[in-house]
């Protein structure tokens, strides 16, 4: 069983897709003291291909969209504990704003990494990976422009990073059979926001635990150690019924 985390933005702003950077600090220095390593997904999914099982005592770490806080205030603190992460890129919106959506509440206007940023996270070990071009609900888009966000998304990072894009995350975790199947064929791997630990997920599909949902340190403890699947099991409904991330 492996925990892939979901990060967003790392901020002080109280919203639901953010972690504040103290927090942030803490749960990575707690990963590092509970003897757990934080990895990206490429790292992960090629340990698992060498070994037929994910690496023990590891926790991937995810950041969708590609806020200029992963720059600023996570990578230092991943750097203390020489870990690295895969952050999901929005291509049409590097060297921009956070206005592909009305924001959630609290989180107001954002930058978003750079070109340059993206590069330098890039040539430092991060792994770079795709989240389309401009965040769609993939559900609503033909076939061809579900192609075009995605193939376009990743041919715009390659460009700049000088390397493939194997990863994807689908956004908002909405997807439909078209879009599962794009992703199929032209992704080695794709996250989505189902909230459990994976184990025999297929590759395309692989679930991830939100951090809103475990901001205590103590609970995050917990959860790479193999027991918060229960507490999981319960939120996983709770959050059917909500939809407390609808929007993000
Ligand atoms: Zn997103």
């Amino acid at each position: 069983m492996l925990a892939i985390l979901t990060y967003h933005s790392i901020d002080d702003s109280g919203s639901v897709v953010s972690i504040a950077p103290h927090v942030f600090a803490e749960q990575m220095k707690a990963l590092a003291a509970a003897g757990f390593q934080g990895i990206s997904l490429h790292e992960a999914l090629a340990f698992r291909q060498a070994n037929r099982h994910w690496p023990e005592r590891c926790v991937v770490l995810t950041f969708d969209d590609g806020f200029a806080n992963f720059y600023e205030t996570a990578m230092p603190e991943l750097a203390k504990h020489d870990f690295t992460a895969t952050v999901f890129v929005i291509s049409g919106h590097v060297g921009g704003n956070n206005d592909w959506d009305s924001p959630p509440a609290g989180l107001g206007s954002q930058r978003m990494l750079s070109w340059p940023q993206v590069k330098e996270l890039a040539k430092q070990g991060i792994e770079i990976g795709a989240h389309t071009r401009t965040h769609p609900d993939l559900r609503r888009l033909s076939e061809p422009d579900i192609e075009e966000e995605i193939a376009g998304c990743c041919a715009e990072i390659s460009d700049h990073i000088g390397q493939p894009v194997e990863n994807f995350a689908y956004p908002y975790g909405y997807r439909n059979h078209q879009a599962e199947a794009v992703v199929r064929r032209t992704m080695a791997s794709a996250c989505t926001t189902e909230l459990r630990r994976t184990n025999e997920d297929p590759l395309h599909l692989l679930p991830r635990v939100d951090m809103y949902y475990l901001q205590s340190t103590p609970q995050l403890t917990s959860l790479v150690e193999g027991k918060l699947d229960g507490y999981l099991t319960i939120r996983r409904w709770g959050r059917t019924v909500r939809q407390v991330l609808g929007a993000h």
